[in-house]
């Protein structure tokens, strides 16, 4: 869900936050919570509670557009903040080009949260005559440098763990390593969150241990996630859009029914296929879009009534950047990316397919991997 733009910077709010923000709000306001030192009515601490959960809302994106306006101005293109239960994200189109530029990207976040965590606690001072805020800005300070301190844990993809990564990086001159090692370690410390986690639950009963181990559980995750974004990246690295290209020979007819078309995809074990009259490329059909069709009429349906039309479509150059063709087909949702030549005739499409098994075919060792890490964009 979209809320705005700061900066330029789009600011999106996942539905899971609104748990973040009814639990921040019921541990301030709460009878047991920090106000219980001073006397107020319900509706003083539900209203404190609000304005504390808004104030770590605004804490929260601080962190990350410190990270975002930091990656722009290092010529990184942000696509955007996410704010979610465990925090936020920065989506950045790139990885920062240089070790300096990752770790600063890294570590101005934690930085940010440590410096308004000493703002909050200065406003602890200064409210001292009023109790009741002292007592909120305490926890509002507390939340930060808790916020920054869990974030710089090297525990990859965190910003402690990309700080890593940049040193390692910077160290070996070997960026797909560097990866490998921030994220070895990265996961390691994720199986100790989780193991560590379900023990406290088990022995003592409390329910901050399953906290723990769900935090432990989704950097596990996030962690694999990264590693294989980053590896396809460094294998698609120098490479351009004509190396991807689909076998240029498979193509559908526009005098072709769906139903025909459909079962030379499966002959053929592609998902998508360029559609031509003549010689001439008029569009390309999916097997997305024969789903659409009720499958008595596909025998009825003309390619050419359910395919992506040429006009409508992006298209790519042969030279194009390959992880720049990659990125704009997650980008577009588009089920495939023409590559046309300077004259405007079509060299072949770019689908993720054809990616996928230039990818496998460049690193069979790990072929199934990196298939995942395309899947996902
Ligand atoms: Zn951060």
């Amino acid at each position: 869900m979209r809320i705005g733009k700061i900066f330029g910077i789009e600011i999106s709010v996942n539905p899971s936050w609104v748990f973040i923000f009814a639990l921040v709000a019921y541990s301030i306001a709460q009878p047991m919570g920090p106000l219980s030192a001073v006397s107020l009515n319900t509706s003083e601490r539900v209203v404190l509670g609000v304005i504390a959960s808004l104030l770590f809302f605004a804490s929260v994106l601080f962190h990350e557009l410190a990270h975002s306006l930091l990656a722009r101005s290092r010529g990184v293109p942000v696509r955007g903040i996410t704010l979610f239960i465990f925090g936020g994200v920065s989506s950045l189109e790139d990885e920062p080009t240089t070790p300096p530029s990752e770790a600063w990207i890294s570590a101005i976040g934690p930085l940010a949260s440590l410096v308004l965590g000493g703002l909050f606690a200065l406003l602890t001072t200064l409210s001292s005559h009023a109790p009741a805020l002292a007592l909120m800005f305490g926890y509002l300070a507390f939340a930060n440098i808790a916020l920054a301190v869990f974030n710089i844990l090297p525990a990859y993809p965190m910003d402690g763990g990309r700080v890593l990564h940049a040193l390692v990086w910077r160290a070996t001159n070997d960026r797909l390593r560097a990866t490998r090692i921030a994220a070895t370690i990265g996961g390691a410390i994720a199986i100790v969150l989780i193991v560590g986690g379900a023990a406290e639950t088990l022995f003592t009963g409390s329910v901050g241990g399953l906290w723990t181990t769900f935090i432990g559980w989704f950097l596990l995750n996030a962690g694999t996630l990264e590693r294989r974004q980053s590896e396809v990246q460094s294998t698609l690295r120098n490479r351009n859009a004509a190396d991807l290209i689909a076998s240029p020979e498979l193509r559908a007819r526009a005098d072709e029914t769906a139903d025909r078309v459909l079962h030379a995809m499966r002959e053929d074990r592609v998902r998508v296929l360029p559609v031509y009259v003549a010689d001439r490329f008029i569009g390309f059909v999916s097997i997305d879009d024969m789903a659409k069709i009720p499958l008595d009429e596909l025998s009825r349906t003309y390619v050419t009534a359910i395919m992506t039309r040429e006009e409508e479509t992006e298209h790519a150059s042969p030279s194009d950047d390959a992880n720049d063709v990659l990125r704009r087909m997650a980008r577009s949702g588009l089920q495939a990316l023409p590559v046309v030549d300077a004259q405007g005739n079509l060299i072949g499409l770019v689908t993720r397919d054809s990616i996928m098994r230039w990818l496998s075919s460049h690193w069979t060792k790990d072929g199934d991997r990196v298939a995942t890490a395309v899947r996902t964009p």
